[in-house]
């Protein structure tokens, strides 16, 4: 029972911790690392509460160092998921009839906890398990999530506020019921805060959820669940359920209690599971809510008036930051011919200058890629690009797993705007880019826009204010995150609401209200305070 109509703490964003030389916040992120470094840990299922063990064991492994294991995890089948999905619906009864400040309650103080005692665990982890610098994991695993966290309740208390109005004699009132069923939530090795956020967000809700990370991110989604645990979060509400794709995924898609699909990951699989919804949809109790944040070509296009400095800095930020593996990190950039030889010059210069290797050295730039099967895509359009006549590479090139998967930063140019590079995902620390006549910027935006079948994010440089507005209308469905004189990656909760269209996803932007308006499933309800006792009309009189 709530007795108020509460107000939410208003939110802020988490201020960016910069572990400089000789901070405390550096030195303590190091003793942690040290400390994790040396244990090998035992990740079971996490099921109605209870941890779950199966023996058929995966292995987490730091990708900058393959031969160093830093966990092993039990897989489920078929028999965990269903147990995960009973523990989900049985669940939901008691979750989705608590106050509304009550589920607030957990997340918010799950966001303290990552802002306190747990920030230096869970930065860790990412660092180690999925080779970011301690940047990269500051800006993700900590201060992201934390803002998804706290920004989410006070999205949520807006939507509970949404109401209908009412004509004399009666009151109309909107509940904001969870769906009926369970939420299936599946996310990406790229980012931690994409891991907490996509159960978590469902389940303030009200929804409960079978939650699977992906097996090369199971190691920090571990310490996101023990968060949620020692947040206060009731047995069964986040079932986490660790395995491959298919295994969790088939049963999962087959249940009739299948309420939404939460999904961040490629667009190959979000077709497949969009696929299967379909061939099950007889089985189903209401229609699933279907949203996923898939693939990107991100680009970069400059105008002649472009600032060369900013464009190069946004380009070495924006290509090769966590080793390129972000959705919105740019793979193509168009580059007016006017300004081609100052910024080919700066850009190998800084790109021949950029330090790799294992992120527990904080001089280091740049980590390895997450596994063998990206370090042999990347490596393997390298090479192609080295024998095509229409390409070459201008900078990098360089790939070496002996130790770790490394892959050198490496920039493509290609006098072919539809060069296989400037259309594929690639998803790895390779940019491809063409130089075009000065003079056809109005040509090139129309290339921009119909190179490639994604729509994610993308930036314009210019200085010439009807260069941008000429941009800003040539590119309108070409990035649902647009930047002018920016690079287009590092969206903030709040500020840049993420996502995109086209083959990008069902662009239902994540960290905004817009996000859990599809978790809700309203019931309108009027009341009637003296209701007619005559069916007659006036008009029969
Ligand atoms: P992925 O598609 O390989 O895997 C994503 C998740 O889907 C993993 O948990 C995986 O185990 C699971 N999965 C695979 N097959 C499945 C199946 N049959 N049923 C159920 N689940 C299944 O993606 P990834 O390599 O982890 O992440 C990289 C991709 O994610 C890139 O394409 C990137 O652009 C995209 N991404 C997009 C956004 C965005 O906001 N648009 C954000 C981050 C990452």
């Amino acid at each position: 029972m709530s007795l108020a109509i509460s107000r939410s703490p208003m939110p802020m964003n988490e201020p960016v911790r910069s572990y400089a030389p000789q901070s405390k916040e550096r030195a303590s992120l190091q003793a942690r690392l040290k400390q994790m470094s040396g244990e090998v840990i035992d990740i079971p299922l996490f099921i109605g509460g209870k941890e779950v063990r199966t023996g058929k064991l995966g292995q987490s492994v730091m990708p900058h160092r393959h031969s160093h294991t830093i966990a092993q995890f039990h897989q489920a089948g078929t028999a965990e998921v269903n147990q995960a999905i009973d523990s989900a619906v049985t669940a939901q009864r008691d979750w989705a009839r608590l106050p509304w400040e009550a589920r607030a309650s957990v997340f918010l103080k799950a966001a303290d906890l990552l802002a306190g005692p747990w920030r230096d665990t869970l930065n860790a982890a990412t660092m180690m398990g999925q080779s970011k610098t301690c940047h990269q994991a500051e800006i993700d695993s900590a201060c992201e999530l934390i803002d998804f966290l706290r920004f989410n309740v006070s999205f949520y208390e807006q939507l509970l506020r949404e109401q209908p109005r009412s004509s004399a004699g009666m009151w109309n009132r909107s509940e904001h019921r969870p769906l009926e069923g369970f939420v299936f939530a599946v996310s990406p090795f790229n980012f931690t805060a994409i891991a907490g956020n996509l159960p978590s967000c469902v389940a303030l809700c009200g929804n409960t959820v079978v939650w699977k990370p992906a097996s090369t991110a199971v190691y920090s989604a571990h310490f996101i669940m023990q968060i949620f645990r020692e947040a206060g979060l009731p047995d069964g509400v986040i079932n986490l359920v660790t395995g491959s794709g298919g295994a969790v995924g088939d049963p999962v898609l087959e249940s009739p209690h299948l309420a939404g699909i939460h999904f961040t990951g490629s667009t190959r699989v979000f077709h497949q599971m969009w696929r299967m919804v379909g061939d099950n949809i007889d089985k189903y109790t209401s229609y699933p809510r279907l949203v996923g944040e898939t693939g990107g070509k991100d680009f970069i296009v400059a105008h002649r008036s472009a600032d060369p400095a900013a464009l190069v800095t946004a380009i070495v930020r924006g290509a090769f930051e966590y080793q390129g593996q972000k959705c919105s990190a740019a793979s193509r950039a168009y580059i007016p011919s006017n300004l081609w030889p100052q910024v080919r010059d700066r850009l190998v210069a800084e790109v021949e200058g950029i330090r790799m290797g294992d992120v527990a050295d904080f001089s280091n730039f740049m980590g390895a890629v997450i596994d063998g099967n990206s370090f042999r895509t990347q490596a393997d359009a390298i090479e192609q690009a080295r024998t095509a006549s229409d390409a070459s590479i201008l900078v990098g090139g360089g790939c070496d797993d002996t130790e770790g998967y490394f892959v050198r930063p490496t920039i493509i140019q290609t006098s072919n705007p539809s060069y296989r590079t400037m259309c594929d995902e690639l998803f790895g620390p390779v940019l491809t880019v063409h130089v075009y006549d000065e003079n056809q910027w109005l040509e090139t935006l129309d290339v921009v826009d119909r190179t490639s079948s994604y729509a994610l994010t993308g930036a314009i440089f210019a200085q010439d204010r009807y260069a941008i507005e000429q941009g800003l209308d040539a590119l309108r469905n070409a990035a649902g995150n647009f930047y002018i004189n920016d690079k287009p990656t590092g969206a903030v909760v709040g500020q840049q609401p993420f996502g995109g269209g086209r083959a990008s996803g069902t662009n239902d932007k994540a960290g905004s209200i817009l996000n859990l308006l599809r978790w809700i499933s309203p019931r309108t309800i009027k009341e009637t305070f003296a209701p007619p006792r005559d069916y007659r009309y006036p008009f029969m009189g």
